[in-house]
């Protein structure tokens, strides 16, 4: 089953120097725990996809369903619940939270929630490889060990689907060869990941990847 799929997607943006169309009917379907990298020069729409793929944008033609549910015409609250039980974001340059250790970055995405995930925030930095930096704020960690509690954040709410924007962006080759393999020990556990990437080491790890050229899959 493909755990979010994009059916003849458009975005259009009426930008003050003329219409642009960002997705020119993007269709897209990313299987469970499938690894998609998705390429293209700059302009070419892959901000845009993550964000629609994400639910943080909605497209102005086609269909976009996640699981089996047709989610196109849900209104905000809905899509806002929805994305934070489907998706998982790693944004570039990480977003942590400099006062907070390693773990409680980790569970903020639950901290208003009735009962925060406090013991799974530390699980999940175990997974990623940092059971021994729990306490540890983002200044005392490299830059790979940052990229993998950001990992872990996205993974708190048990998503189907993680997006990440340049998740090797500014690591050096062996560092982002380790991110790479914590992206694909998720999706052994049948998390898809989206991955938009400049690096063509992400994409030699992909099973897929989509080549995005003036808002179309070339
Ligand atoms: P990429 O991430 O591949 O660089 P984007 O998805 O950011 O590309 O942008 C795709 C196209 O949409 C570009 O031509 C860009 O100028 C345009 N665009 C993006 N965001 C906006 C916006 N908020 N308003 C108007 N045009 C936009
Ligand atoms: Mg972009």
């Amino acid at each position: 089953m493909a755990a979010i799929e994009l059916a003849g997607v458009t975005r259009r943006y009426d930008a003050a120097g003329g219409p642009v169309v960002a997705l020119d009917a993007v269709s897209l379907s990313v299987e469970e725990g499938a690894f998609v990298a998705v390429m293209g020069p700059s302009g070419s729409g892959k901000s845009t996809l993550l964000n629609v793929v994400g639910l943080l944008d909605a497209p102005d033609e086609g269909r976009i369903l996640v699981g089996d549910e047709d989610v196109t015409d849900t209104d905000v609250g809905e899509r806002t619940r929805i994305r934070k039980e489907t998706v998982g974001f790693v944004f570039q340059d990480f977003h942590l939270i400099p006062t907070l250790s390693a773990a409680e970055n980790v569970a903020v995405p639950t901290i208003f929630d009735a009962d925060p995930k406090r013991d799974r925030a530390a699980d999940l930095l175990g997974r990623v490889g940092l059971g021994d930096r729990l306490g540890h704020t983002p200044n005392e960690l490299s830059g790979g060990q940052k990229q993998r509690v950001a990992i872990a954040r996205s993974l708190i709410n048990r998503p189907s689907i993680v997006l990440a924007d340049e998740p090797t962006g500014n690591l050096d080759r062996d560092t982002g060869e380790r991110i790479l393999d914590t992206l694909t020990g998720v999706t052994d556990r049948g998390v898809s990941v989206v991955a938009v990437t400049h690096d063509p080491a992400v994409a030699a790890y992909a099973d897929r990847t989509v080549e995005l050229e003036d808002g179309a899959i070339a």
